[in-house]
């Protein structure tokens, strides 16, 4: 079995078998860009380790030999030979990138002999001593696991503690240094610094692969979701000196600016040292246009395999490189990480160069990175330094800053005084919906994806983080606990609703600039998408915002949300406490005009495009006073006794509100409210029409399970329409559909077509109906499935696709068996995720509706899905 290929043997298309590094380098080889000669041991040869009990297969020793005999071949030079000595690097390459796994081991071949071939080869004796310290360093802390602030300890006592540099320190005691650092090794480990080069590399080798199962390469994979089973390449190469004096260097460097994409090298190096030094932060590096006047001819050569390098692979690379003595050398090639903001213009910035075409510029965008270009950031820089708090849901992204205020009231006031706060509940209720308007940002500790906090922050486009479950939080004390820190009210905090930190303190955030290239980007996503992309909004301005972010209609209004508003939340208490339906239609009566003037400026927002408002839909817990202080201030505004309200809470309390008394239950009891609600939407319709706009309006009935409940609404529907439109002399085209968020719609959804026009799938009670886990209360313990790879995702975020996802395609099937026409869409939360967007793309859906920042997301992620 081959488990080593020579440099030359490889390309880039072997990721799989050489790693990312492997295959980046073949590649270079293979297209004549100076590479140092080597050779990669396979990914297949470490899990081969494994399955032979921590040992090396059969064969592999004698390859990786036959491999260093090429290596001396090009080089001339031999492993372990005093009179020439050929030294090596070992580092790590998985296919991805993975930081926690060992890196490099350099100079890798030197002992006492080695080390005094190379200073008389190089004339240089402190350099080859320096090479020798370095080298019983690294070994020592990488391979063997000293602890690695002995050495530097070491280090600091000879340098006389910042008295003098690295660079000041002489060959003698560089010498001397090297011997106490394997004596640290000998006291550590207990085991001799192998002076024998090929004990060394095997060493070095087994090292690697011990490393791919270490604490933190093992944690990285499983937050970056990386399976186990991939396995590491190793990479051994000769070595190359940046650190042979004031004509080498070595730098790292992108071919195009990563935070900006603008189209300029970007990087740094340093003259006069090895790879580490630019890393360590030991000398501050130079910028990468120093060195055109340092070294022009270098620097020409470096710009030009640059340039050549993203024509070749035809994206943003990030390289190392080595200059020695005057001869450059590159290390490493790989496609660059870059910002949401660099993805989207280097993307539109190589079509016009015509390196890729607009089908590849589409797919090389994340739809997740767009959130950098919609939301504000926390400045990179402060970010660096800062160590969030604690980490909740990354329930609606942006970041801010803001006091922390834990009553609603109390945010309202101080915002209205100019102060920036963020309201921080255990979590939220509709009634802390003007607290939420005012304040920056809404951090919670409990409730999950599709929690109330979570779905109105992200309806509004603010940073919320849900669902934090270390915060203790004490309303009566005005404060949280957390991980041992007490923040205050007025105490500053900032949030950052994209990962879900949380951070002491005030940190500076950057405000995104949507240029032209997004528009550009979104333009020719638009040309390859087959799915719609509609938003869920329910105010005339978010339905404002959808459309500059190019939805095309409304896929879900919640009329309930409408009364998060003002006082209006008031009437709607009044018509749940309503006991007799003369009562609640007298309620109802104070709604209608409200609700009317709320669907003639969504009509008008969305002129031309369909409106789909979906009738109430409140879990009534969501909606009653909760505590007496509430109730009597309820009960002195109806001008009732408190008693008389307090005992109708009591009635209407529900043990389990999600699956009470909600949807169109409420409207198959008291039909009244459809009614009322039927009439102002088709009012307002007229309204709007007789103004000369185009309204298309799609009256949707939530939580359906029986078609007989469908019809019941529907009649009602219908019933006023007419009314309305005989009333009024104008007819307006509408539709009448149902959401489809109950596994037995699902299952019955061609009964259901033969009433319904179109079926809106509520993934977000879907998911929670078919998986019996609670929307508001699963944030305390799904991440902990998530973090176990129980599942592979938060349900409430991606969609379950084995689960949930077969009722969505049996629901839209069978739906579509009884009626050719009916049209599909989802407007749960899952339709502004990209990999659940894929998904509705393959089953066939006709739209997805989202919040409206995430139309942009839902856009890119349905063409990447066509392409
Ligand atoms: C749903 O259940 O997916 C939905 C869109 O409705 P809501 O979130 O309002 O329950
Ligand atoms: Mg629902």
């Amino acid at each position: 079995k081959k488990w080593v290929y020579l440099f030359r043997e490889g390309n880039a298309s072997m990721r799989d078998l050489l790693g990312g590094k492997g295959a980046g380098v073949a590649e270079m080889t293979r297209t004549g860009v100076p590479v140092p000669p080597g050779f990669t041991i396979t990914t297949e040869a470490c899990n081969a380790y494994y399955e032979n009990g921590q040992r090396f297969p059969e064969g592999m020793w004698e390859q990786v030999l036959e491999g260093l005999k090429d290596i001396e071949a090009q080089t001339g030079k031999r492993f372990g030979d005093p009179n020439n000595p050929l030294l090596v690097s070992v580092r790590s390459g998985a296919k991805f990138s993975m930081p926690g796994m060992m890196d490099t081991v350099l100079n890798l071949g030197l002992n006492q002999q080695t080390r005094e071939g190379l200073a008389r080869l190089t004339d240089n004796p402190r350099f080859a001593a320096d090479a020798y310290r370095r080298f019983v360093q690294l070994f020592g802390k990488i391979v063997l696991g000293v602890d690695g602030d002995r050495f530097e300890h070491e280090m600091e006592e000879a340098k006389g503690h910042g008295q003098r540099q690295d660079t000041d320190l002489t060959t003698e005691e560089l010498l001397a240094l090297a011997e106490k650092f394997k004596a640290i090794i000998k006291e550590d480990v207990g085991v001799d610094f192998p002076e024998d080069p090929f004990e060394q590399l095997r060493e070095a080798i087994a090292a690697v692969f011990r490393s791919w199962n270490g604490r933190r390469a093992v944690d990285y994979r499983r937050v970056n979701k990386i399976p186990d089973n991939l396995g590491t390449a190793v990479n051994v190469q000769a070595m190359v000196f940046g650190n042979m004096g004031n004509d080498s260097a070595t730098g790292v460097a992108f071919t195009r600016n990563p935070s900006t994409g603008d189209p300029e090298i970007f990087g740094e190096y340093l003259v006069n040292a090895q790879g580490e030094d630019v890393v360590a932060g030991i000398r501050t590096p130079q910028p990468i246009s120093k060195l055109a006047e340092e070294m022009p001819e270098v620097y020409a050569q470096f710009h030009e395999i640059a340039k050549q390098l993203e024509r070749h692979y035809k994206d943003m690379q990030d390289v190392e490189f080595t200059i020695e003595r005057g001869k450059l050398w590159m290390l490493q090639t790989r496609t660059g990480k870059r910002t949401g903001p660099a993805a989207v213009k280097i993307a539109v910035d190589m079509v016009r160069e015509g390196l890729i075409d607009k089908a590849t510029a589409v797919q090389r965008v994340d739809p997740h990175s767009l959130d950098q270009l919609l939301h504000p950031m926390i400045d990179p820089e402060a970010r660096k330094q800062a160590k969030p708090l604690t980490t909740g849901l990354p329930a609606s992204p942006g970041a801010a800053s803001g006091k922390a205020v834990f009553d609603p009231d109390e945010a309202e006031e101080l915002a209205k005084t100019g102060e920036k706060v963020i309201l921080v509940r255990i979590e939220t209720a509709p009634e802390d919906f003007h607290g939420m308007v005012a304040a920056q940002a809404i951090l919670t500790a409990r409730g999950g994806m599709t929690s109330h906090a979570a779905v109105v922050a992200r309806g509004m486009g603010k940073p919320c983080v849900a669902g934090a479950g270390d915060l203790r939080i004490s309303y009566a004390d005005q404060l949280m606990t957390v991980n041992g820190t007490t923040i205050r009210k007025g105490d500053w905090i900032t949030i950052d609703g994209g990962s879900g930190e949380v951070f002491t303190g005030q940190m500076p955030t950057v405000e995104p600039e949507l240029s032209g290239d997004f528009a550009t980007l979104m333009s020719w996503a638009d040309e390859f998408r087959k799915l719609g992309v509609r938003a869920n909004a329910d105010i005339p301005r978010d339905a404002r915002v959808a459309r500059q972010f190019g939805a095309e209609g409304i896929g879900l209004c919640r009329t309930e949300h409408m009364f998060f508003e003002g006082d209006r939340i008031d009437a709607m208490r009044e018509m749940i406490l309503a006991d007799t339906p003369e009562e609640r239609r007298a309620a109802l009566a104070k709604i209608e005009p409200l609700q009317q003037g709320d669907f003639e400026g969504l009509f008008r927002e969305m002129a031309g495009l369909p409106v789909t408002i979906r009738t109430l839909d409140p879990p009534l817990h969501e909606f009653l006073p909760h505590d007496d202080e509430e109730i009597e201030a309820l009960a002195a505004k109806l001008g009732v006794d408190p008693h008389k309200v307090k005992a109708r809470v009591e009635s209407l309390r529900e043990a389990n509100p999600m699956l009470g008394f909600r949807g169109c239950r409420l409207g198959i009891l008291y039909p009244e409210i459809t009614e009322m609600q039927a009439r102002a939407i088709f009012k307002a319709a007229v309204k709007v029409k007789s103004e000369g706009i185009d309204v298309h309006p799609e009256v949707m009935i939530p939580l359906v399970g029986f078609v007989s409940e469908l019809k019941l609404q529907e009649e009602i529907v219908r019933r006023v329409a007419s009314e309305v439109f005989a009333e009024s002399g104008i007819e307006v085209p509408y539709l009448v559909g149902t959401m489809i968020e109950l596994p037995r719609a699902a299952l019955v959804a061609d009964e259901i077509a033969q009433v319904a026009e179109f079926f809106s799938f509520g993934t977000n009670d879907l998911t929670q109906t078919t998986l019996g886990l609670s929307r508001d209360d699963s944030g305390r313990f799904l991440p902990a499935y998530v973090e176990k790879k129980l599942i592979p995702d938060d349900p409430f975020q991606t969609i379950d696709q084995r689960g949930v996802g077969q009722l969505v395609q049996i629901g839209t099937e069978r739906g579509r068996t009884a009626r050719a026409s009916l049209k599909v869409g989802i407007c749960g939360e899952h339709g502004g995720d990209p990999a659940s967007v894929e998904f509705f793309h393959r089953v066939g859906l006709n739209y997805v509706s989202c919040s409206p920042y995430r139309v942009p997301i839902a856009r890119l992620a349905a063409a990447q899905a066509a392409l």
